[in-house]
Parts: C-alpha cells; structure tokens; sequence
C-alpha cells in the first residue's frame, strides 16, 4: 500500500474520536442484545464476540514465510498458492485468474475468494494482499503480505462448518497488490482492481454491505491507523467493535489517508475500511526492507485484529435484522 498523505492532526483525531463516542453508537451498542432478545427469535449472528486462535495464525504465518520471496510468478508464490488451495480444499473457492499487464511484462495472476453462505442475498467481504515486493529479491514480508494472508486463512477456520445466517461472508485473498517498480495508479493493487472491474460489471458490488481489508495487521506493536479514504460509518462500526472486545487502545491513534486495495470497491460504490497499521517499527523502518520479518510480529496483534473482525461481522449481521 502507499500512504496518499499523513496528516497527524490532534483536531481531526479529536474529531473522528468525539465522532465515535456519540449518543447513538452507544444506542446502538445498547441495542444490540436487546433485538437479539426480542420475541422473534434471531438465530443468524453469534450472540457473544468470536475469538480467534491466534497461536495457528502465527503458525500460518511462519509456515507463508518459510516459501520465502512469493512475489508475482515466483517459485514461492507457486508454494503457498499450494498451500491455501490445500489449506481451503473442500470449501467453496474460487479463483479468479487474469493476465495483468505490469511494467515487467505479462503476468498471470490469480486471486483466491473463499465463500462461505449467509441466509440472504448480502455479502461481507474480508480481504488482504498475499503477494509480495516484486522487485525487492530478500524481501519474505511477513507482515506485509503474509500477515494478511494468514489471517484470511484462520478466518476460514472460524467460518467454516458455521450454520450463519444473515449475509454470506466472503473472504478474498489478493494478488499483485504490490507495484511491481513504483507505486502509481496503473502499477499497483492489481488483483483488486481486476475483480472490483469484474464484481462492478456483473452487479456483484452491489451485494456487498461492506468490505473489511486487512493489511500489515501483524506487527506486534500494534496500532491500526484511522484511514480517511474509507467510509466513515464502517470505520465507526470497526471502532465500535473494538470497544466491545476493550481494545480501543490499539486503534485510531493517527489519522491517515492509504492507497491500497479498497481503492477501486470504493469506486465501485461498496462501503471499505482499510484496517491498516502502516508504522511497522520505529519511524516505519521495517516497512519494505529484509527486516520484515517473523519476531516482528506477535500473536496478541493477530488476536486483537482478528477478534474486532469477528466482532465487526457480528454487528454488520446482526443490523441485518433491525
Ligand atoms: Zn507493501
């Protein structure tokens, strides 16, 4: 991802902060149990937040890691491609393959979406990047690119075998999200730009409640920046879902405007937050270097992430039914 602009305003913090606390996400936090108890039963949305099992993410992570360099058409991208299809056999998974023009030439991309069924016609959408820097040859990126990749994959534990209702949650793996040499419009979030073009075409976008992204969410000193492209009342859900689970403190520190692969599903009119923490050691020096590495991360960052995505579906499902 690219960093449009940082603003470190204390005004904007404030104001998106005093934005959240307002009397109606408090109604709505009050509210939510008392729907669920309601005399028309609500069978859909668990009732109490899910949790993760984070120790299998860092599991999954390292596991991602150890192919090394998974950049576009290299040896280790055709490894942990493998992996996930082996990791997700028996489920419902697509893949969404396309030839992608870069500034290196032609390459054949594949993103991995993995569909687990709701009980109405929307959809929840949690998504990451799997790919990694093309240019940098020792860069593994555990955090950026395999952070994500790996949490997708305990995502699908925690959904699989569910008996959900409400709007089916999909979950999509993203290839080519990195430039292959500088970061510009054209040469950048490849996947997603494909399958945001395709969904927009065949009116698939207009399913989709909401888009979760979940990018370099590893780091162990965790702290998920305040994105200003996505859309505001979902990065309200986001913080509101934390609250629940009591990890405010691992949120909206900063304000920031990311480039990433939410870009064209907001363009295509689909609610996106980005749940990014884009300051990866200090002054954000392990960020596309060979430090980007395994004992950067911590399993209490994947279970503070992981569990506010869980959370976050569960507010999503249940307002389904309000
Ligand atoms: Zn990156």
């Amino acid at each position: 991802m690219h960093k449009v602009l940082l603003a470190v305003s204390m005004v904007l913090i404030t104001a998106t902060l005093g934005c959240t606390a307002t009397p109606s996400t408090k109604t709505a936090e009050a509210s939510a149990p008392v729907a669920a108890a309601a005399s028309e039963p609500v069978p859909d949305a668990p009732l109490k937040p899910q949790h993760i099992d984070s120790r299998r993410t860092m599991q999954y992570v390292k596991e991602i890691v150890a192919f090394g360099r998974r950049a576009p058409g290299s040896p280790g991208m055709a490894k942990q491609q493998a992996y996930i299809r082996a990791k997700l056999k028996g489920d419902n998974l697509e893949e969404d393959t396309f030839k992608a023009t870069t500034p290196d030439g032609q390459f054949q991309l594949t993103n991995f979406i993995d569909k687990f069924p709701g009980t109405t016609n929307d959809v929840i959408v949690i998504c990451g990047h799997y790919d990694t820097l093309y240019a940098q040859k020792d860069f593994v990126g555990a955090n950026d690119g395999g952070s994500s990749a790996a949490l997708l994959l305990e995502l699908a534990d925690q959904f699989r075998g569910k008996n959900r209702t409400g709007p089916a949650v999909w979950l999509v793996w993203f290839d080519g999200e990195e430039a292959f040499q500088k970061w510009t419009d054209t040469d950048s979030t490849y996947g997603s730009r494909h399958l945001a073009a395709k969904w927009q075409q065949d009116g698939t976008s207009k399913r989709i409640k909401a888009l979760l992204l979940v990018d370099m969410i590893g780091d162990s000193d965790l702290n998920i920046d305040h994105d200003a492209n996505s859309t505001a009342w979902l990065s309200d859900l986001v913080y509101q879902a934390a609250g629940n689970l009591s990890h405010k403190a691992y949120f909206y520190g900063r304000n920031t405007a990311i480039d990433d692969d939410h870009i064209p599903f907001l363009h295509a009119g689909v609610p996106c937050v980005d749940i990014i923490d884009l300051d990866y050691g200090y002054n954000n020096v392990y960020w596309h270097t060979a430090q980007d590495t395994v004992d950067k991360l911590s399993a209490n960052s994947f279970q503070v992430v992981g569990d506010v995505v869980l959370e976050t579906v569960r507010l999503l499902s249940n307002r389904a039914h309000q």
